[in-house]
């Protein structure tokens, strides 16, 4: 009863439409409310698909996170095909996110072949080798390549437009996971592009979490994951996030203001400062194509848990490779993938950078981290000195 008046009086305050606000209705409800937030919807689709390139905004469809998207893409492929009496083939890489290659060793069990491309030790891929794959694949089966844009612990580019049309020349559909490339790699644009279905998350563009999309082109088909609505063409069901969606909008529109020429003189600097002053230091993927704002550092005789503790003590936020339960920090399946060892691939840390930063930025958190690499060293350096005559 006392909800049934407080719903009343909600509807009764909003009578007048013009004062409501635009994310109160259901997208999929006639009435006015409704409208008006399907209105917010629309606009928030248009300015995503403006900002991306892409001509068809309603090729776009929102998800709650990018792991969403990759799974809706990789499992929604799989699925189709089994439907369409086909054998599903992936290829993809070793170096790819969790939420791809947790997919893949899932399908595994139901029957999916499943290949994963090596990278070199600058992490990059080799379009010879995916070709060498595309073309082991038999007659009559379903092949999809998934491949990233750009790797979230590295930065390193993939060549992933002509992996796309090279994947596309040999009958495969191609998935991109674009989400660290959005922002972050100049240039990026899906226009022209060859990709079939490219994976998206807010937060990495500076919008809300729990908000994802995944493009999917004309023509593409794929089961769905969710099924109880017919929201979003049919391909998620569920009541559609409007508010997460128009800041996602919001953020995408304010990436064309943003100057990734900055940013990337502001990697290069610290790079060169943590280069030069702390010996031992190196940068994984130097040599290869990065996204603008990544750097991946390891400091010999280092470990990954002790930096990062000490540098969140100096209050910076900088990330490794996932923490197992015990809390410590598992190898990153990147680095072992460049060929690092066990210890050094756990011992990484990555560094991510944001137009909001500055020069004086980079100063304070190279002082810091000298003081916690050289405090580190000089425990780790006694330990060795109070064992060494036990040995
Ligand atoms: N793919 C890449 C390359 C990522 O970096 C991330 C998130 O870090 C994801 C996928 C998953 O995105 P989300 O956090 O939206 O699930």
């Amino acid at each position: 009863m006392l909800e049934q008046s407080a719903e009343r009086a909600l509807l009764l305050h909003l009578s007048n439409a013009s004062d409501s606000p635009p994310n109160f209705g259901n997208p999929s409800s006639v009435h006015w409310a409704g409208r008006k937030a399907k209105s917010a919807l629309d606009g928030a689709r248009d300015a995503i698909a403006a900002s991306l390139g892409l001509e068809d905004p309603d090729e776009l469809c929102f998800t709650g996170s990018a792991t969403e998207s990759i799974n809706t893409a990789i499992k929604g492929f799989f699925f189709q095909a089994r439907k369409d009496g086909k054998k599903a083939r992936f290829v993809s890489s070793a170096v790819e996110h969790e939420a791809t290659l947790a997919s893949l060793e899932f399908l595994k069990e139901l029957g999916a072949e499943v290949e994963l491309l090596p990278v070199n030790r600058e992490g990059e891929l080799s379009l010879s080798l995916l070709e060498a794959s595309l073309v082991k694949a038999g007659q009559g089966e379903a092949v999809m390549v998934s491949l990233l844009a750009a790797n979230n612990e590295t930065g390193v580019v993939f060549p992933f437009e002509e992996a796309a049309r090279l994947s596309k020349a040999h009958g495969a559909v191609f998935h991109l996971d674009a989400v660290q490339a959005w922002g972050k790699l100049p240039g990026f644009t899906l226009a022209g592009s060859a990709a079939d279905l490219v994976s998206l998350s807010a937060h990495k563009i500076g919008g809300p979490k729990g908000v994802g999309a995944l493009v999917v082109k004309r023509g593409v088909k794929l089961e769905s994951l969710l099924h109880g609505g017919a929201q979003e063409r049919k391909r998620r069901a569920g009541t559609v996030n409007v508010p997460g969606i128009a800041a996602f909008a919001a953020a995408a529109g304010a990436l064309s203001a943003r100057d990734l020429g900055y940013v990337d003189r502001l990697r290069a600097s610290l790079e060169a400062m943590v280069l030069e002053r702390i010996p031992g230091a190196h940068v994984q993927g130097a040599k290869a194509r990065r996204l603008v704002n990544t750097s991946n550092f390891l400091f010999d005789g280092v470990r990954g848990e002790g930096l990062l503790m000490g540098l969140d003590l100096e209050g910076f936020a900088v990330s490794s490779g996932s923490a197992c339960n015990s809390g410590s920090i598992l190898p990153s399946h990147v680095l072992l993938a460049m060929g690092l060892d066990k210890a050094a691939a756990a011992s990484a840390v990555r560094v991510s950078l944001g137009p909001q930063n500055d020069e004086n930025d980079l100063m304070l958190f190279v002082d810091a981290l000298v003081k916690v690499v050289g405090r580190i060293r000089g425990s780790e350096a006694s330990r060795f000195a109070l064992r060494s005559p036990q040995i």
